[in-house]
């Protein structure tokens, strides 16, 4: 069942029950104080004929100094004025209780008549019929004689109101059900609007529309949910953002990889089947295997790299304070061989916290990058400075350069820009995704600052480890 139905339910039973007893409660209350009036009124009527009587008996001339049976229904019948059609009925009965004299209509139970003592006056709502009458009883002192006086006053009406009374309180009820109904289905309606759109954009988000929010439309209890659930639909729409974005990486890194292999496998599997299946002079003999062994070379290359990538992800590192000198001295070692391009070599003397195997690495692959896209007989520059809170790596060529919507991909493994280029020099496109995993646990990353034909500048810092602490115990402040 429906909230709002719930609510609406339960309302009409609370408000049933409190007009039905609140109602059940009035009209007896009404009806008490007027059968109250009516016992007192029929009371005083009691006493006005008690006195009536024993005037009216004085006033009878008597045999013997005794008020005589026939006397006593005399006066009976006159106080009787009108019998049933004036409301008031009347009943005398001697001393053993025998009546002398009834009015029409009278009720022929004596249950009160046997309940009447001298000097005090006895009283009962009974029922005769559908009518309704207070009787009274008193005792009356007649010369000599101890008579009873029992009366009868109609009292139907003051039922017939309670009837009415309750009659009336039903009707109402039933219209004030109808209408508070009515009031309260609208200000559940309202109430239960935020409850809806909440649903609303669970079920939206339920189907796949991680963007869909809830509408705030209250700032009770309700709008606080509201709020909430949208701050948690924002982190989880961010969180299923990242998730995707990580499967589409791993598509694309797998599609590279298998299509990286591809191209070194075919050439060693054709070099190799030519070989096998066809004499060959020797000129052409050295040259297939030296292709089956540059591709070999490079899909060894390839592997080494991939896993140095997988590597850097997982790891953590110990980094050391080293001179940034032994960094240069490695690259102009490392590079002595190159006839191709020129090291230009510049640093600040300073202190540099790392792990020195691995920042050899990205040097050495930025470095092999710069000459990779230089004409022979360029300059590639090598510089490190001291910036603020750390050390700085330069590595600046004035070769091809890289187009600007490039920039943000030359990072993902197995991308190229210039896909034969790098491929005829050896590359998969893995250089600087290793460059990347590195940097990025020494809690840096790369800038590259490129223009297409004037060259390439790729810079990265390495932090001072005692600064990075501080920095970090204040994050964490
Ligand atoms: P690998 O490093 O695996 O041998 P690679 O050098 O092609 O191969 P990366 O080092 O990752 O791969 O570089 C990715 C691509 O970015 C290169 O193929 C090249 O197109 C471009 N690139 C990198 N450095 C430079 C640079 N200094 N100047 C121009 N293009 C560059
Ligand atoms: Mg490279």
């Amino acid at each position: 069942m429906k909230f709002l139905y719930k609510i609406l339910l339960w309302t009409i039973i609370i408000m049933a029950a409190a007009f039905g007893i609140s109602g059940y409660f009035f009209v007896n209350f009404v009806f008490q104080t007027s059968l109250e009036r009516e016992v007192g009124q029929a009371l005083d009527g009691s006493n006005i004929l008690q006195f009536a009587f024993e005037t009216a008996s004085l006033n009878i001339p008597t045999k013997y100094g005794v008020l005589q049976d026939i006397a006593v229904e005399q006066i009976g019948a006159k106080l009787d004025g009108g019998g049933q059609g004036s409301g008031r009925l009347l009943r005398l009965s001697d001393e053993e209780k025998k009546a002398l004299y009834v009015s029409e209509g009278f009720t022929e139970d004596t249950a009160l008549l046997q309940t009447i003592v001298e000097n005090s006056r006895s009283w009962q709502v009974i029922q005769q019929g559908e009518r309704y009458y207070v009787q009274t009883g008193v005792m009356v002192n007649a010369l000599d004689r101890n008579l009873y006086l029992e009366t009868m006053e109609d009292v139907t009406e003051v039922f017939e109101e309670r009837a009415m009374g309750f009659e009336l309180y039903r009707h109402v009820t039933v219209v004030m059900l109808c209408v508070s109904t009515l009031v309260m289905f609208f200000i559940c309606t309202f109430l239960t609007k935020p409850i809806r759109l909440l649903t609303r954009a669970t079920r939206r988000m339920t189907v796949g529309d991680y963007g869909y929010r809830a509408r705030q439309v209250s700032n009770d209890e309700l709008g606080q949910l509201t709020q909430d659930f949208n701050s948690m639909a924002n982190v989880l729409e961010g969180t299923i953002g990242e998730l995707e974005e990580e499967v589409q990486a791993r598509e694309d890194f797998i599609a590279a990889f298998s299509h990286e292999l591809k191209t070194p496998l075919t050439a060693i599997i054709g070099y190799a089947d030519l070989l096998r299946s066809r004499e060959l002079d020797e000129e052409k003999h050295f040259l297939c295997s030296n292709y089956i062994y540059t591709e070999g070379k490079r899909l060894e290359n390839m592997s080494f790299r991939l896993l140095d990538i997988i590597v850097t992800r997982r790891e953590q590192i110990e980094r050391q304070p080293v001179s940034a000198e032994i960094f240069f001295r490695y690259l102009e070692d490392m590079f002595a061989g190159n006839k191709d391009q020129r090291l230009q070599v510049s640093f600040e003397v300073g202190t540099v916290y790392a792990e020195v195997n691995l920042i050899k690495s990205v040097l050495s692959n930025l470095v092999d990058n710069a000459c990779k896209a230089s004409q022979v007989g360029d300059v590639v520059e090598v510089s490190g400075r001291i910036v603020e809170g750390g050390y700085e790596f330069r590595v600046q060529d004035y070769g091809v350069g890289i187009p600007e919507e490039e920039l943000q991909r030359v990072t993902e493994a197995f991308y190229m820009v210039d896909k034969s280029r790098s491929r005829s020099r050896n590359g998969a496109g893995l250089g600087l995704a290793l460059c990347e995993g590195i940097l990025y646990l020494h809690k840096s990353e790369l800038r590259i600052e490129s223009t297409v034909g004037e060259g390439t500048s790729m810079s990265f810092v390495l932090f001072d480890m005692k600064e990075k602490q501080t920095e970090e115990g204040m994050n964490e402040i």
